[in-house]
């Protein structure tokens, strides 16, 4: 099947749709499944004309993959179906599942299929390991564009404490950076298998019952990724399949798609999530999380909040208090998601209570051997997720994973990729296995979403054996640090019978709240139209002449302007 002609994908649809229509439908399957393959049956006609008009966004073909497989093994499918149940039933029969907290650590190999014919395909080692950064940040909810998920879903936003590393031991055990560079020719891949099989093209998966598989390639536009779920999942195709040009956070190729997040959103399919609107777009669809808002339609883009989609069954919302479509488990883009919820992480911890308890006990982790010069940061320890001020003193954590001591090496950061290199020259005693933070000198910072990167160099003078470990980034956000005072707080006209304008001279941005109270003390409510973050109008035309006080929290201070409102000017 061609992932991009849409002849062949309204085909493969029909095809399915008639392969489903014929079979029976067990009464137990889930409904989170069900709904989605009812969906197909009823609305066959709709479902090819989205697809059709979507051409631009095709974030995840990871259930169009799962009926594929179907599909192909009728087998497959009775297993599969067989497996949702185990798993939901495992999930209603433990109250307690996820109220142990412990960091669970996924072995990751990345293959790396790549055609120096398509530049695109041959990324560096460093832009591998971002991605692995943006995982860590994600699911650990270290992002630092969590402060954008609204007030109402905070409480419901889960650390689903999973982390993820490259692995250092092979199937066979040897030692590995969790890097396969494999070449192909194959300009492109167009179907779901061929990067999955070194026959095809691709490179084989090792075993999922030590390892997470991520194939990294060049897939027909406008495909993005896909995955296969837990449940019954088949050991030489198991993993995600992720587009070249969307992986990782740094050198990017795609504007939509720059901060890793299909990673994301595909390795939660990988652990038993399903789209936050449960595939259909009826309302009673259900994604099985109950924390998560039923949800009509796919989101795309980005949203102001609260926005709620309309259900194609009524033409009526599915919930009240919005969609969450910055969940990672929408189709919104990068920079518009930033939550998994605490439902969804009990769902991933189901996967690992059965189909993927085995990479609780890979070794894959614990590397066989080490080199003698081998230096590399562990953790970014600043800047933190949030940050105020137009500069910043970064610190790293620097890790000799050599056998020799180490007594010097260069230090490289910058933020945002190619802008500003500066270089930090450590010397020091570090003994084998030890480490150590150094703050760096500072550098400039612009305001609100950054993203920090730091790599080592040359330990004692000479090359690094192993360059995999050297990388990491970071993603901050910087807020300005100017306070509101009396002077950079202008308002006018004062006195002023009808508009007021109050102006945050010097300030670049603001966040914040506002007052006006009378002279009595009580608050009053005022009409207030806004117009850039550092002017605001203010309407008193309906309040009776008199004193007021306008009192600006913003930026973590405040200030109280007052004004005088005379209608008899
Ligand atoms: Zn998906």
């Amino acid at each position: 099947m061609s992932l991009s002609n849409d002849i062949s994908s309204q085909l493969y649809l029909t095809n399915n749709i008639s392969l489903l229509m014929k079979k029976t439908i067990s009464p137990l399957i889930p409904t989170k499944f069900l709904a989605s393959v009812i969906l197909i049956i009823v609305n066959c006609q709709i479902s090819t004309q989205v697809f059709a008009q979507q051409q631009e966004e095709q974030r995840c073909h990871s259930f169009e993959y799962l009926e594929l497989m179907k599909k192909n093994n009728p087998e497959y499918a009775q297993m599969f179906e067989q497996s949702e149940i185990y798993l939901q039933n495992y999930i209603a029969t433990h109250p307690n599942l996820g109220k142990e907290r412990t960091v669970i650590t996924i072995p990751v190999v990345v293959h790396l299929l790549f055609n120096p014919l398509v530049p695109r395909t041959v990324l560096s080692d460093w832009q591998i390991t971002s991605q692995i950064d943006v995982l860590n940040e994600d699911y650990r909810r270290f992002n630092a564009d969590k402060i954008k998920t609204p007030a109402v879903f905070q409480s419901v936003a889960a650390d689903v404490e999973i982390e993820f590393a490259l692995a250092n031991r092979d199937p066979n055990g040897n030692w590995t950076n969790g890097i396969r560079r494999v070449q192909t020719s194959n300009l492109v891949f167009a179907d779901f298998t061929s990067p999955k099989y070194t026959s095809m093209g691709g490179d084989n998966a090792w075993s999922r019952d030590n390892y997470l598989n991520l194939w990294v390639c060049e897939l027909d536009s406008p495909l993005l990724g896909y995955s296969t779920f837990p449940s019954a999942s088949m050991d030489e195709t198991d993993g995600v399949v992720i587009h070249c040009k969307a992986f990782g956070r740094i050198d990017c190729n795609s504007k939509k798609y720059y901060l890793g997040r299909t990673g994301t959103h595909e390795i939660g399919h990988w652990l038993n999530l399903i789209h936050v609107w449960g595939d259909e777009d009826c309302c009673n669809a259900d994604d099985g999380c109950d924390d998560t808002p039923l949800q009509a339609k796919p989101t795309y883009k980005c949203q102001e909040f609260p926005f709620t989609s309309l259900s194609s069954c009524n033409n009526q919302p599915c919930n009240t208090v919005g969609d969450m479509f910055m969940n990672y488990m929408d189709y919104t883009v990068d920079s518009c998601m930033n939550i998994f919820s605490n439902d969804q992480r009990t769902q991933m911890l189901a996967a690992f209570n059965s189909f993927r308890s085995s990479i609780l006990s890979s070794q894959a982790l614990i590397s066989p051997t080490s080199f003698s010069n081998d230096i590399g940061i562990t953790k970014v320890l600043f800047p933190d997720e949030l940050i105020y001020g137009d500069s910043m003193a970064p610190v790293v954590r620097i890790h000799n994973y050599g056998t020799q001591s180490i007594s010097s090496c260069d230090i490289y950061y910058e933020k945002d990729w190619k802008n500003y290199l500066n270089t930090f020259h450590w010397t020091g005693n570090l003994a084998s296995d030890g480490e150590v933070d150094v703050t760096l000198p500072k550098i400039a910072d612009s305001l609100w979403y950054n993203i920090f990167c730091a790599w080592t160099k040359d330990p004692n003078g000479t090359q690094d054996e192993d360059t995999t470990n050297d990388f990491r980034t970071r993603s901050y956000v910087v807020r300005p640090a100017t306070e509101p005072t009396e002077n950079n707080v202008i308002v006018y006209p004062n006195p002023s019978n009808t508009q007021i304008t109050v102006e945050f001279k010097d300030f670049e941005s603001l966040q914040g709240s506002y007052f006006v109270y009378n002279i009595l003390g009580q608050r009053v409510h005022l009409k207030m139209d806004q117009i850039s973050l550092t002017k605001y109008q203010f309407d008193f035309t309906n309040l009776p002449s008199g004193m007021y006080l306008l009192r600006f929290n913003v930026n973590g201070s405040s200030v109280t302007k007052k004004v005088i409102v005379q209608h008899e000017l």
